[in-house]
C-alpha cells in the first residue's frame, strides 16, 4: 500500500470540504493578552486574540506567573514519575484538597488535562459497575464520548438538555441495572447552559449517578467559581464534577471532585490516570494559585460577563447574525465551511485580528460559525474595531445570504 498517497488523499478531501485545520503560529505576551504575536510568511505581526479559552486572562495573572515561578526554582522542572511512583508533589495534594473544597466534595484526582479526565473517568466509572448503562447528552464533547466508547458498556444518546427524553429512555431500561448520566453545564459552541438540577432530578428517581463536566464553567460562575452547579445551588446534587484547570485558570491540566470512594476507585483502575507522569509540580502551583484567586475574587467574573453582554449587543446592533447564547461564548453564524475559513483568513491578513473558524466536525454542517470568547482584557476599542471588521467581511462575501 501507497501510505502516503492514502493520506494525501483523506487530507485532501478535508481541504475540499474548507475543513482542514491550519494552525495560528502564535507567540503570547505575557502582560498583553489578549494581544500576540502571529509568525506568518510576512514575518511577526501584532495581532488581537478572539477565541481564547484563557477566559479571564489567568495565564498572565502575576499571582500565578509568580507560583509557577517560585515553583520551578523549588520543585524543578517535570514531577519525575507517575503519581505512584515518586510524581505526587506537595503542591498536587494541595491542589486536589483546594478543588474538592471549591465543588464542596469529599475528594478531587488530578489529570494531565481534561480530555484526559473524561476518558479516563467515564471508561473506568462505566467499567467496574457490571451491567451498567450510560446515558450521554447528545452534544457531550469527544472526550467523554471517548470515555463511554472505551468502558465498552451499553449506551444511550438522549436529545440535548432534554429531562423528559432522559426519562424516557431511562424507564425503558433494566430498573436494576446500574445507571450514569453524562452531561456537561455550558457547552462550548453554543454557549447554551444545561438543566442541571432537572436532569439529577430523573436520574435520581431511577437511582443513577450523575457526571456533569463543568470546563466552560469552572472559575466563571458561582460565587467561588464552582461553576454552573454552584451558580444554581446543585453542585450536592452530582456525583462527579470534571473541570478543567487550563481555560479560565489559565494553566492546564485536569480534575475530578466527589466523594472518597469514587475517586479512590479512578486512583486506583484508570490507566489514563496511573500510567502516566504526573503534571509538572510547576502547573499544578500555577493552578493552585490560579484556583485561590478565583475563589476570592469576583472582579473578572463581574466584568467578563460585562464584557460578553457589551459584545453581544454591539452585533446585533450591527445586524450581523448573533446566535443566542446565556453565557460568555458569542457564537456568529456563517453557514458554510469555505466561507467560515475564508473570513477567518481574511480578519487575519487585513484587520489584525484571530479567530478560528469553527466547522464540521466541531459543529453540524450549516452551522458554520465564529466563536467569539471576550475577556476581561477586551478593551471598547477593540470590540469596535471587531465589530467594523466583521462588518466589512461579512458584506463583501454577501455572508448571510450565503448562511440562508
Ligand atoms: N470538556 C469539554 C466540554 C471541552 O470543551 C474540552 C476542551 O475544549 C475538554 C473537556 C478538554 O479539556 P482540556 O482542554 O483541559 O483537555
Amino acid at each position: 500500500m501507497d501510505f502516503d498517497q492514502h493520506f494525501q488523499r483523506a487530507l485532501a478531501q478535508l481541504r475540499t470540504e474548507g475543513n482542514y485545520r491550519v494552525f495560528a503560529d502564535l507567540e503570547r505576551q505575557a502582560g498583553a493578552f489578549p494581544r500576540a504575536v502571529r509568525h506568518g510568511s510576512n514575518g511577526p505581526v501584532d495581532v488581537v486574540v478572539w477565541c481564547s479559552n484563557d477566559y479571564v486572562g489567568m495565564g498572565q495573572h502575576p499571582k500565578v506567573l509568580g507560583a509557577m515561578m517560585e515553583a520551578l526554582g523549588k520543585s524543578g522542572a517535570g514531577a519525575g514519575g507517575t503519581r505512584n511512583i515518586s510524581g505526587t508533589n506537595h503542591y498536587h495534594v494541595l491542589l486536589e484538597q483546594e478543588l474538592a473544597d471549591l465543588h464542596g466534595k469529599e475528594a478531587a484526582l488530578l489529570f494531565t488535562s481534561g480530555y484526559v479526565s473524561n476518558e479516563a473517568t467515564l471508561s473506568t466509572l462505566a467499567r467496574l459497575l457490571p451491567g451498567c448503562i450510560v446515558y450521554s447528552d447528545e452534544l457531550n464533547h469527544a472526550s467523554m464520548i471517548q470515555g463511554i466508547k472505551h468502558s465498552g458498556v451499553e449506551k444511550r444518546i438522549f436529545h440535548h438538555s432534554d429531562p423528559k427524553h432522559l426519562a424516557e429512555l431511562m424507564a425503558r431500561d433494566d430498573a436494576k441495572a446500574p445507571k450514569l448520566v453524562a452531561f456537561e453545564s455550558v457547552y462550548s459552541m453554543d454557549g447554551d447552559i444545561a438543566p442541571i438540577g432537572e436532569l439529577c432530578d430523573v436520574a435520581d428517581k431511577y437511582g443513577a449517578l450523575t457526571y456533569l463536566d463543568e470546563v466552560h464553567a469552572v472559575g466563571l460562575y458561582g460565587a467561588r467559581g464552582g461553576g454552573i452547579s454552584e451558580r444554581d445551588g446543585v453542585a450536592k446534587r452530582v456525583s462527579v464534577i470534571e473541570g478543567t484547570l487550563a481555560k479560565a485558570y489559565g494553566v492546564m491540566g485536569g480534575y475530578i471532585a466527589s466523594n472518597t470512594a469514587l475517586i479512590d476507585a479512578v486512583r486506583s483502575f484508570a490507566p489514563g490516570f496511573i500510567f502516566t507522569t504526573a503534571l509538572p509540580p510547576v502547573l499544578a502551583a500555577g493552578a493552585l494559585a490560579s484556583v485561590k484567586h478565583l475563589k476570592e475574587s469576583q472582579a473578572e467574573r463581574t466584568r467578563h460577563q460585562e464584557r460578553a453582554t457589551s459584545l453581544k449587543r454591539m452585533i446585533a446592533e450591527a445586524g450581523l447574525p448573533l446566535m443566542p447564547s446565556p453565557s460568555h461564548i458569542v457564537p456568529v453564524l456563517v453557514g458554510n465551511a469555505q466561507l467560515c475559513k475564508l473570513a477567518c483568513d481574511e480578519l487575519l491578513e487585513h484587520y489584525g485580528i484571530y479567530i478560528q473558524p469553527i466547522n464540521y466536525p466541531t459543529v453540524p454542517v450549516g452551522t458554520e460559525r465564529i466563536r467569539l470568547t471576550p475577556t476581561p482584557n477586551h478593551t471598547d476599542d477593540m470590540m469596535r474595531d471587531l465589530v467594523r471588521a466583521l462588518r466589512d467581511v461579512w458584506s463583501r462575501h454577501d455572508i448571510r445570504r450565503a448562511a440562508a
